[in-house]
């Protein structure tokens, strides 16, 4: 901390936190540390007393000089800072991650424990996915998964609900695999990371090696000039967790969450379940505004007039507020986690979205491949190609991953979002879709489950053999020379010459105007020249009776797969894609 004994300062009368820094020349983090000791929660570009601000002035070192009367200070001091539209300050959201067993439920627990109020001491808590805590009058919200697997799943699904990663680690076993993939994965989303060292009772602990250990990974610590907190604490005997609860505000401070209570509700569904009693339930993180009972909420494909709301104790709420996580009711079918939630004025509004949402995900989203990257890279719509690398060795790892690095082109950069020893598990292949990337294997297995996703994901898993070839092919996708492996191959077209109505929706009566169409061929509504729509063939039929391909000349039905709205003079375009070479 910066010490400038005997310096003199003067202090206007109202200033804000930064400007308080500028003048003491000491950074805002640790005013805002010596506000805290204050009991002052306040922002970088929060105004704050100037009483408040001598104070901190003189346990910095300085003398102060009043440049005005403090008398007058404080008449002014609420409208400052508040020229932000209807922003207000928000608890953090925050997710524990860590090794296997080095102490994140526990950690979870013991937090949850220590920060219950007398009158609630006994009472149940419910698991519903995340939970609130108060420290000093301010709320803190805990995702109740732990670990990196669930923050990157909700990630790959689209949601970004998680402020702060507290990364556990124990002080008697300090930096392992999983702690690397945790510290990966929270950089990869850009997410500020808080060290927990703990285990701290354990006559083996040793917080000092963990400290340099994390340097190693990249995380300096702020004892060693870094930016990095990192805090001493037990699970066990509960030391150090109010040091802990007390440095997580900080970094909220700092990083200045805020929202709108006041808007339209949106957020993130993080757990689901389907309740014999009580229907689907879901429980959400209210992102923005707030969420009321009897509001009409859209999530994902499931929609529904909110019945009731529980928070974690079970208790019913009637209305949740930015970052505050509640278990809703009367949702007509059980959501995704990662699915995001807003309110909508009508129900018939809300049925619709829900059902165009459902036809969203149906079309999957683009294919994450090195090749689609390299074609993206040519037409210059995207400057990163993010690389996961799984080797055999530590050597081959290394070895890849400073070759790759120094691939980059003057406009292209390729960044290692993640590399370890070992087979491509489920949470690499999640972690490269949350972050597009693609998984470059060497000399190691895909796990079945990653495989599985790698598929529905549609993420591209390349093997090697050779250091060599696997280097050439990411530098000819860095210079966009790759070649697509796949081609699309147009089959045929059909004129939509009339609409028929059937069960389930509509049918158009075509003629084929050239090539044929098969049944289950993928196929593509064109409205004059333009697509409206992409999906499969999902019946076709010549008088009544189903066929597998119609061709040229020949009149036929032809149903497309959750589309219905066809229009005279439509063109239906079946093709199927062919692998090249
Ligand atoms: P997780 O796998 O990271 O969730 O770890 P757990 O919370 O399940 O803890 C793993 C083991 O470490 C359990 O046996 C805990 O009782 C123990 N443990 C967790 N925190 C502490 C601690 O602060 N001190 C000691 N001595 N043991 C702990």
């Amino acid at each position: 901390m910066t010490q400038a004994s005997g310096r003199t300062v003067a202090l206007p009368r109202t200033l804000t936190v930064r400007d308080l820094s500028e003048a003491l020349n000491v950074s805002s983090v640790d005013i805002i540390k010596e506000l805290m000791k204050r009991g002052v929660m306040a922002a970088i570009n929060q105004s704050i007393d100037h009483d408040v601000a001598a104070s901190v002035a003189q346990a910095l070192g300085f003398d102060v000089e009043q440049m005005e009367a403090p008398a007058a200070a404080t008449a002014d001091r609420r409208a400052e800072g508040e020229g932000e539209g209807d922003l207000q300050s928000r608890p953090p959201v925050v997710t524990v991650m860590g090794h296997v067993d080095h102490g994140k439920t526990s950690l979870l627990d013991a937090i949850r424990q220590t920060n219950v109020t007398a009158q609630e001491v006994g009472a149940i808590t419910q698991h519903i996915g995340a939970y609130q805590v108060e420290v000093n009058g301010h709320k803190i919200t805990f995702i109740d998964t732990p670990g990196h697997e669930a923050f990157t799943a909700l990630r790959a699904r689209g949601a970004s609900v998680t402020d702060i990663a507290v990364l556990v680690v124990a002080a008697d076993d300090s930096i392992m695999p999983q702690t690397i993939e945790a510290i990966d994965h929270a950089k990869a989303a850009n997410v500020p990371i808080i060290v927990a060292i703990n285990k701290i009772d354990l006559p083996a602990a040793n917080p000092e090696k963990v400290k340099q250990d994390l340097v190693q990974h990249g995380l300096v610590i702020e004892e060693f000039g870094g930016e990095v907190i990192a805090v001493p604490v037990s699970a066990k005997t509960h030391e150090g967790l109010d040091n802990l609860l007390e440095h997580i505000q900080l970094v909220a401070e700092i990083s200045e969450l805020k929202a709108n209570p006041d808007c339209q509700p949106e957020g993130v569904i993080i757990e689901s379940e389907m309740n014999p009693s009580r229907g689907p339930l879901a429980t959400v993180i209210v992102q923005r505004g707030t969420l009321r009972v009897g509001d009409i909420v859209i999530a994902g494909a499931s929609w529904g007039k909110v019945k009731a709301m529980f928070d974690e104790k079970g208790a019913r709420v009637t209305a949740a507020g930015p970052a505050t996580p509640v278990e809703i009711m009367g949702l007509n079918t059980v959501p995704r986690p990662g699915d995001p939630f807003a309110v909508v004025d009508e129900e018939r509004e809300a049925r619709e979205a829900a059902e165009e949402r459902e036809r969203e995900t149906a079309e999957a989203g683009r294919a994450v491949s090195l090749e689609a990257i390299s074609g993206d890279i040519a037409a210059g719509r995207v400057k990163d190609l993010n690389i996961i690398i799984k080797g055999d060795t530590n050597g081959s790892v290394e070895a890849i991953r400073s070759s790759l690095e120094r691939l980059g082109a003057v406009d292209v950069r390729v960044n290692v979002i993640h590399s370890a020893v070992g087979n491509v598990s489920e949470s690499d292949v999640m972690l490269a879709t949350a972050s597009r990337a693609i998984v470059v294997a060497f000399n190691v297995k895909v796990d079945p489950g990653a495989r599985r996703i790698s598929e529905t994901e549609r993420i591209d898993i390349r093997n090697y053999q050779i250091i060599y070839e696997l280097i050439e092919d990411v530098e000819k996708a860095v210079k966009g020379l790759m070649e697509p492996v796949t081609a699309e191959v147009i089959d045929g077209h059909a004129e939509v010459r009339a609409i028929f109505r059937v069960r389930g929706g509509r049918v158009a009566g075509c003629m084929i105007t050239d090539g044929l169409v098969r049944r289950n061929s993928l196929a593509r509504v064109l409205r004059q020249g333009e697509m409206i729509h992409e999906s499969r063939v999902s019946s076709l039929r010549r008088f009544q009776e189903d066929v597998r391909e119609v061709a040229t000349g020949l009149e036929c039905g032809i149903g497309v797969e959750k589309f219905d709205s066809f229009s005279e003079g439509d063109v239906i375009e079946a093709f199927h894609i062919e692998q090249k070479g």
